[in-house]
Protein backbone atom coordinates (compact mmCIF):
# COMPACT_ATOMS: atom_id res chain seq x y z
CA UNK A 1 0.00 0.00 0.00
CA UNK A 2 1.56 3.68 -0.44
CA UNK A 3 0.34 6.97 -0.49
CA UNK A 4 -1.89 7.81 -3.54
CA UNK A 5 -0.43 11.60 -3.60
CA UNK A 6 3.11 11.16 -3.07
CA UNK A 7 4.00 7.23 -3.83
CA UNK A 8 5.12 6.94 -0.26
CA UNK A 9 4.72 3.13 1.25
CA UNK A 10 2.42 3.61 3.98
CA UNK A 11 1.37 0.19 6.30
CA UNK A 12 -2.18 0.80 6.57
CA UNK A 13 -5.07 3.14 4.87
CA UNK A 14 -7.34 4.02 8.30
CA UNK A 15 -6.94 2.15 11.72
CA UNK A 16 -10.17 0.95 13.34
CA UNK A 17 -11.03 2.31 16.62
CA UNK A 18 -14.83 1.13 16.89
CA UNK A 19 -17.46 1.00 14.70
CA UNK A 20 -18.16 4.78 15.09
CA UNK A 21 -14.37 5.70 15.22
CA UNK A 22 -12.04 5.10 11.96
CA UNK A 23 -9.74 7.34 11.41
CA UNK A 24 -7.94 7.69 7.66
CA UNK A 25 -3.90 7.46 7.86
CA UNK A 26 -2.39 10.79 7.54
CA UNK A 27 1.02 10.67 5.37
CA UNK A 28 4.07 10.96 7.17
CA UNK A 29 5.74 12.51 3.65
CA UNK A 30 3.16 14.68 2.11
CA UNK A 31 1.28 15.01 5.13
CA UNK A 32 -2.49 14.11 3.32
CA UNK A 33 -4.73 11.56 3.88
CA UNK A 34 -2.79 8.74 2.38
CA UNK A 35 -5.73 7.41 0.01
CA UNK A 36 -8.73 9.45 0.00
CA UNK A 37 -10.56 7.37 -2.58
CA UNK A 38 -11.27 4.58 0.44
CA UNK A 39 -14.24 7.01 1.77
CA UNK A 40 -15.44 7.21 -1.88
CA UNK A 41 -18.18 5.46 -4.05
CA UNK A 42 -16.57 3.78 -6.46
CA UNK A 43 -18.31 5.37 -9.26
CA UNK A 44 -16.49 8.72 -8.39
CA UNK A 45 -12.87 6.27 -8.56
CA UNK A 46 -14.46 4.96 -11.99
CA UNK A 47 -14.82 8.48 -13.25
CA UNK A 48 -11.76 9.90 -11.66
CA UNK A 49 -9.82 6.54 -13.27
CA UNK A 50 -11.02 7.29 -16.95
CA UNK A 51 -9.84 10.76 -16.36
CA UNK A 52 -6.17 9.37 -15.80
CA UNK A 53 -6.07 10.91 -12.39
CA UNK A 54 -3.15 9.54 -11.34
CA UNK A 55 -4.31 9.47 -7.22
CA UNK A 56 -7.46 7.37 -8.33
CA UNK A 57 -4.61 5.24 -10.73
CA UNK A 58 -2.26 4.48 -7.26
CA UNK A 59 -5.98 3.87 -5.42
CA UNK A 60 -6.94 0.86 -7.38
CA UNK A 61 -3.49 -0.23 -8.74
CA UNK A 62 -1.65 -0.47 -4.98
CA UNK A 63 -4.93 -0.39 -2.76
CA UNK A 64 -7.34 -2.46 -4.48
CA UNK A 65 -5.84 -4.68 -6.99
CA UNK A 66 -2.20 -5.01 -5.96
CA UNK A 67 -0.71 -8.45 -4.91
CA UNK A 68 -0.61 -9.03 -1.10
CA UNK A 69 3.53 -9.82 -1.74
CA UNK A 70 4.83 -6.26 -3.20
CA UNK A 71 7.27 -7.53 -4.99
CA UNK A 72 5.59 -11.09 -6.21
CA UNK A 73 5.48 -11.38 -10.13
CA UNK A 74 2.28 -12.73 -10.13
CA UNK A 75 -1.35 -10.79 -10.21
CA UNK A 76 -4.18 -11.90 -8.02
CA UNK A 77 -6.64 -14.21 -9.30
CA UNK A 78 -9.53 -11.24 -9.83
CA UNK A 79 -6.87 -9.63 -12.17
CA UNK A 80 -6.25 -12.64 -13.79
CA UNK A 81 -10.44 -13.12 -14.15
CA UNK A 82 -10.42 -9.18 -15.34
CA UNK A 83 -7.79 -9.85 -17.98
CA UNK A 84 -9.44 -13.04 -19.72
CA UNK A 85 -12.74 -10.81 -19.83
CA UNK A 86 -10.79 -7.70 -21.20
CA UNK A 87 -9.01 -10.63 -23.94
CA UNK A 88 -12.46 -12.27 -24.52
CA UNK A 89 -14.10 -8.94 -25.49
CA UNK A 90 -11.23 -8.09 -27.12
CA UNK A 91 -11.57 -11.09 -29.45
CA UNK A 92 -14.85 -10.31 -30.31
CA UNK A 93 -14.28 -6.38 -31.53
CA UNK A 94 -11.89 -7.68 -33.66
CA UNK A 95 -13.88 -10.25 -35.19
CA UNK A 96 -16.69 -7.72 -35.49
CA UNK A 97 -14.47 -5.59 -36.98
CA UNK A 98 -12.80 -7.57 -39.64
CA UNK A 99 -16.43 -8.31 -40.92
CA UNK A 100 -16.65 -4.96 -42.31
CA UNK A 101 -13.29 -4.99 -43.24
CA UNK A 102 -12.28 -4.39 -46.75
CA UNK A 103 -8.47 -5.39 -46.71
CA UNK A 104 -8.52 -8.34 -49.54
CA UNK A 105 -6.46 -10.46 -47.16
CA UNK A 106 -9.47 -10.45 -44.73
CA UNK A 107 -11.86 -10.84 -46.59
CA UNK A 108 -10.16 -13.95 -47.76
CA UNK A 109 -9.61 -15.27 -44.79
CA UNK A 110 -13.29 -15.11 -43.53
CA UNK A 111 -14.55 -16.12 -46.75
CA UNK A 112 -12.21 -19.60 -46.31
CA UNK A 113 -11.97 -20.48 -43.15
CA UNK A 114 -14.43 -22.10 -40.59
CA UNK A 115 -15.88 -19.27 -38.10
CA UNK A 116 -14.47 -22.10 -35.42
CA UNK A 117 -11.04 -21.56 -37.08
CA UNK A 118 -11.52 -17.63 -37.53
CA UNK A 119 -12.56 -17.58 -33.31
CA UNK A 120 -9.35 -19.69 -32.73
CA UNK A 121 -7.04 -16.74 -35.08
CA UNK A 122 -8.94 -13.91 -33.09
CA UNK A 123 -8.01 -15.39 -29.57
CA UNK A 124 -4.63 -15.93 -30.71
CA UNK A 125 -4.26 -12.89 -32.10
CA UNK A 126 -5.65 -11.13 -29.49
CA UNK A 127 -3.74 -13.18 -26.38
CA UNK A 128 -0.47 -12.68 -28.19
CA UNK A 129 -1.14 -8.96 -28.29
CA UNK A 130 -1.91 -8.90 -24.60
CA UNK A 131 1.28 -10.72 -23.59
CA UNK A 132 3.53 -8.99 -25.88
CA UNK A 133 2.67 -5.54 -24.06
CA UNK A 134 3.33 -7.08 -20.58
CA UNK A 135 6.53 -9.22 -20.82
CA UNK A 136 7.69 -6.34 -23.17
CA UNK A 137 7.16 -3.71 -20.13
CA UNK A 138 7.67 -5.78 -17.28
CA UNK A 139 11.24 -6.89 -18.73
CA UNK A 140 12.29 -3.01 -19.25
CA UNK A 141 11.10 -2.08 -16.13
CA UNK A 142 13.01 -5.38 -14.20
CA UNK A 143 16.28 -4.45 -15.97
CA UNK A 144 16.20 -1.00 -16.87
CA UNK A 145 14.63 0.98 -13.90
CA UNK A 146 15.31 -2.12 -11.09
CA UNK A 147 11.18 -2.60 -10.76
CA UNK A 148 10.74 -5.87 -8.64
CA UNK A 149 6.79 -5.80 -8.27
CA UNK A 150 6.37 -7.29 -11.49
CA UNK A 151 2.33 -8.28 -10.39
CA UNK A 152 1.90 -4.64 -9.59
CA UNK A 153 2.95 -3.14 -12.92
CA UNK A 154 0.79 -6.11 -14.91
CA UNK A 155 -1.83 -4.83 -12.81
CA UNK A 156 -1.79 -1.38 -14.58
CA UNK A 157 -0.96 -2.27 -17.67
CA UNK A 158 -4.20 -4.26 -17.24
CA UNK A 159 -6.44 -1.46 -16.50
CA UNK A 160 -5.12 0.60 -19.64
CA UNK A 161 -6.13 -2.19 -21.84
CA UNK A 162 -9.62 -1.85 -20.99
CA UNK A 163 -9.38 1.52 -23.44
CA UNK A 164 -9.32 -1.08 -26.15
CA UNK A 165 -12.90 -1.49 -25.48
CA UNK A 166 -13.91 1.43 -25.83
CA UNK A 167 -15.18 1.20 -29.54
CA UNK A 168 -17.76 -1.47 -27.95
CA UNK A 169 -20.30 1.27 -29.15
CA UNK A 170 -19.36 1.05 -32.70
CA UNK A 171 -20.82 -2.00 -32.97
CA UNK A 172 -24.50 -0.54 -32.26
CA UNK A 173 -23.58 2.76 -34.02
CA UNK A 174 -21.89 2.03 -37.46
CA UNK A 175 -19.20 4.47 -37.91
CA UNK A 176 -16.13 4.75 -40.16
CA UNK A 177 -14.31 1.90 -39.05
CA UNK A 178 -10.52 2.60 -39.89
CA UNK A 179 -10.77 5.97 -38.37
CA UNK A 180 -12.31 4.33 -35.01
CA UNK A 181 -9.50 1.84 -35.06
CA UNK A 182 -6.81 4.54 -35.28
CA UNK A 183 -8.50 6.63 -32.54
CA UNK A 184 -8.82 3.89 -30.18
CA UNK A 185 -4.85 2.84 -30.83
CA UNK A 186 -3.63 6.37 -29.81
CA UNK A 187 -6.23 6.77 -26.80
CA UNK A 188 -4.66 3.01 -26.14
CA UNK A 189 -1.14 4.03 -26.17
CA UNK A 190 -1.49 6.98 -24.22
CA UNK A 191 -3.32 5.73 -21.59
CA UNK A 192 -0.94 2.91 -21.68
CA UNK A 193 2.07 5.88 -21.01
CA UNK A 194 0.17 7.22 -18.00
CA UNK A 195 -0.72 3.92 -16.69
CA UNK A 196 3.46 3.42 -16.74
CA UNK A 197 4.43 6.61 -15.62
CA UNK A 198 2.11 6.50 -12.77
CA UNK A 199 2.76 3.01 -11.58
CA UNK A 200 6.38 3.28 -11.81
CA UNK A 201 6.92 6.59 -11.02
CA UNK A 202 9.33 7.10 -13.81
CA UNK A 203 8.36 11.10 -15.12
CA UNK A 204 6.55 10.77 -18.63
CA UNK A 205 9.81 10.47 -20.79
CA UNK A 206 11.14 6.86 -19.84
CA UNK A 207 7.50 5.92 -19.64
CA UNK A 208 6.97 7.40 -23.62
CA UNK A 209 10.87 4.85 -23.91
CA UNK A 210 9.24 1.97 -22.78
CA UNK A 211 5.85 2.32 -23.78
CA UNK A 212 6.69 3.17 -27.69
CA UNK A 213 8.80 0.44 -28.01
CA UNK A 214 5.86 -2.39 -26.27
CA UNK A 215 3.74 -1.17 -28.93
CA UNK A 216 6.67 -1.10 -31.86
CA UNK A 217 7.28 -4.73 -30.53
CA UNK A 218 3.77 -5.70 -30.35
CA UNK A 219 3.26 -4.20 -33.68
CA UNK A 220 5.81 -5.90 -35.84
CA UNK A 221 5.24 -9.53 -33.84
CA UNK A 222 1.71 -9.29 -34.13
CA UNK A 223 1.10 -8.17 -37.91
CA UNK A 224 3.84 -11.09 -38.62
CA UNK A 225 2.32 -13.40 -36.24
CA UNK A 226 -1.14 -12.81 -37.83
CA UNK A 227 -0.06 -13.00 -41.55
CA UNK A 228 1.43 -16.45 -40.99
CA UNK A 229 -1.84 -17.33 -39.08
CA UNK A 230 -4.04 -16.68 -41.33
CA UNK A 231 -2.30 -17.87 -44.30
CA UNK A 232 -2.24 -21.04 -42.33
CA UNK A 233 -5.69 -21.56 -41.47
CA UNK A 234 -6.85 -20.45 -45.10
CA UNK A 235 -4.41 -23.12 -46.65
CA UNK A 236 -5.48 -25.86 -44.15
CA UNK A 237 -9.30 -25.22 -44.79
ZN1 LIG B 1 1.98 11.22 0.73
Amino acid sequence: MLCVECAHPVSRLYTYYSQNNIRATTCTNCHKFADKYIECDSVLVGIDLVLLKPQAIRHVVFNVLAPKLPASRWVRSQTQKMMIVITLSDVYLQWAWSVKSEDPATVHFLSNTAPTVQYLCFLFYASLDTAIIHVVVRQMAYYWLHWTALGTLSTGIMLSTAAKLLPIGTLIWDYNMPIVNSIVWWIFGFVLLEHIAVVLNCGYVKATIIGVIALGIRWLVCSAAWSAVTSLATAIS
